[in-house]
């Protein structure tokens, strides 16, 4: 296979153009790829993974200083192989036409969508699942026939060259090409005339591509951020639901987009549930650190160091979950109680070990809470009245729901995922991905004897007789 294209040295050629032109001339070569064509992309991305997984876990360990290749297996590799193979299950049913019904005006005419590929997608993705949030989107891009362009995170550069490396000795580089680069890298990376981009990030950096992709009509699929909340239901055990909102709060040190920002528990439970959050953390990490995820960038510490110290300024009572120090890297977990709207652990999503617990009288009350903020990209409730399950499902809004648990709703390659408002915009993952990197073509095909002469100039009696008969 041909060189890695990581970064091109070529004097008077912007480094960006050229891997974008020879995408977009196979492209061109190859307008329509065939199943086969797609099925071998799919395969050689499994293998890739497979074959550089370790090194790439290792690159990802390196560039955070502190996070466990187990966890990385669990939450990026083993997702992303889950994603492909998805993709490559379905492929023949995904790229059929779609048979579509026709009215009885227009038979016995035939109308079918076409899915095609849109040429050559962007795909912009994070330091925080730096694996996962490549290889799914590419897998999705693939399957629709596309050439993929990717910009990995700044913050995770080690990673970004392993990727690049095993690309290069995959995927020519008229098919998958990885641009490593700091900000203004991406930013001439988001103005490139794409067919389709896809940006996952913080929802600041959001509006830039998408003001960057406007210049071109690119359309653009926005995977941000947001403040997820958790309600636990009065029905819910607090045992159970403390389980599984501090195991998952706690996995990526609490990176994870889709983590809970906050629990909102019926009032007079907060107690019980410190101490039941206290016991999950103490049983999942008997040696803090081990197997904990640093805060993975200089930025991220100094965040979240001064998120501590504004709410402790402002009167919030913060209880560590394990009893330790903070190290340069690795934060110790914290439960934040009398958070309050004027401190900052409740003005911008954490992304972090710490987790305020409000609460709340009526879910009438939890949901006007979670309302009266901006819509976020996952919610989750504790419960087991359908009655409350339908209030909650009915009355907010989020980009996807899992309820008695946290996150597995974006581990299901048949469920869409994505956004609304803040927190995102369009779909991917599964046959949502597929159609979100293809046009979906509309097409009728008229047949040799049909109605439509019947209603031609001149308008004499024939066609006021079709048209009293046609509006009723
Ligand atoms: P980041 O700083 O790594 O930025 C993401 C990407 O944006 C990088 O590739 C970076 O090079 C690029 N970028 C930075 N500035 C840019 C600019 N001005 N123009 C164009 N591109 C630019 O990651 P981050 O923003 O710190 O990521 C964390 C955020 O991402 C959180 O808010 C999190 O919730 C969100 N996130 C969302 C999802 C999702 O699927 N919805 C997944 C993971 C993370």
């Amino acid at each position: 296979m041909t060189a890695a294209l990581t970064v091109i040295n070529t004097p008077n050629i912007d480094p960006l153009t050229l891997p974008f032109e020879q995408l977009k001339a196979g492209y061109q070569r190859q307008l329509f790829p065939s199943e086969d064509e797609r099925r071998d992309r799919l395969n050689r991305l499994l293998k890739m993974l497979k074959a550089h997984r370790a090194e790439l876990a290792a690159a990802i360990d390196q560039d955070w200083s502190g996070r466990a290749p187990t966890e990385t297996d669990i939450l990026e590799v083993f997702p992303a192989i889950e994603a492909i193979k998805h993709n490559r299950k379905h492929l023949h049913r995904w790229m059929k036409p779609r048979k579509q019904g026709v009215s009885i005006w227009f038979k016995p005419g035939k109308a079918w969508i076409q899915p095609q590929p849109l040429g050559v997608v962007g795909i912009v993705s994070p330091w925080n699942y730096p694996l996962f949030l490549t290889l799914a989107a590419v897998a999705g891009a693939f399957a629709a026939g596309n050439r993929v362009m990717v910009k990995p995170s700044e913050f995770t550069g080690r990673f970004g060259e392993v990727l690049a490396a095993a690309v290069a000795a995959h995927f020519a580089p008229d098919e998958l090409v990885v641009i490593n680069g700091g900000v203004e890298t991406s930013q001439a990376f988001c103005a490139l005339p794409f067919d389709h981009l896809l940006y996952t990030g913080s929802t600041a950096v959001g509006k830039a591509v998408m003001r960057a992709a406007a210049e071109n009509l690119t359309p653009v699929t926005l995977e941000l951020g947001g403040k997820s909340p958790v309600i636990i239901g009065t029905d819910s055990s607090l045992v159970l639901a403390a389980e599984r909102i501090v195991s998952t709060k706690l996995m990526n040190a609490g990176q994870i987009c889709v983590t809970a920002d906050y629990v909102l528990l019926p009032v007079g439970s907060e107690e019980k549930f410190v101490n039941e959050a206290k016991r999950v953390a103490r049983a999942r990490y008997p040696n803090w650190p081990q197997d904990f995820s640093a805060l993975a960038t200089p930025r991220q510490r100094e965040r979240i160091a001064a998120v501590i110290a504004d709410a402790e300024s402002k009167g919030a009572q913060l209880i560590k979950l394990i009893d330790a120090e903070d190290t340069a890297t690795h934060f110790v977990p914290r439960i934040v109680l009398h958070a309050t709207d004027d401190m900052r652990v409740m003005q911008e999503e954490i992304f972090g070990p710490l987790l305020p617990v409000l609460s709340y009288r009526a879910l009438v009350d939890a949901i006007a809470y979670v309302n009266a903020r901006p819509r976020p990209l996952a919610l989750y409730y504790f419960g087991y009245h359908r009655q409350d399950i339908d209030k909650v499902l009915h009355e907010t809004h989020s980009g996807g729901v899992t309820l008695n648990d946290c996150l597995l709703h974006v581990g299901q390659e048949a469920l869409p995922f994505g956004g609304i408002g803040p927190s995102g915009m369009g779909h991917y993952h599964g046959e949502f991905g597929f159609n979100t990197f293809s046009k979906l073509k509309p097409i009728f095909h008229q047949s040799r004897y049909n109605g439509a002469p019947l209603l031609y100039p001149p308008f004499g009696g024939r066609v006021r007789a079709m048209l009293k008969f046609m509006l009723g």
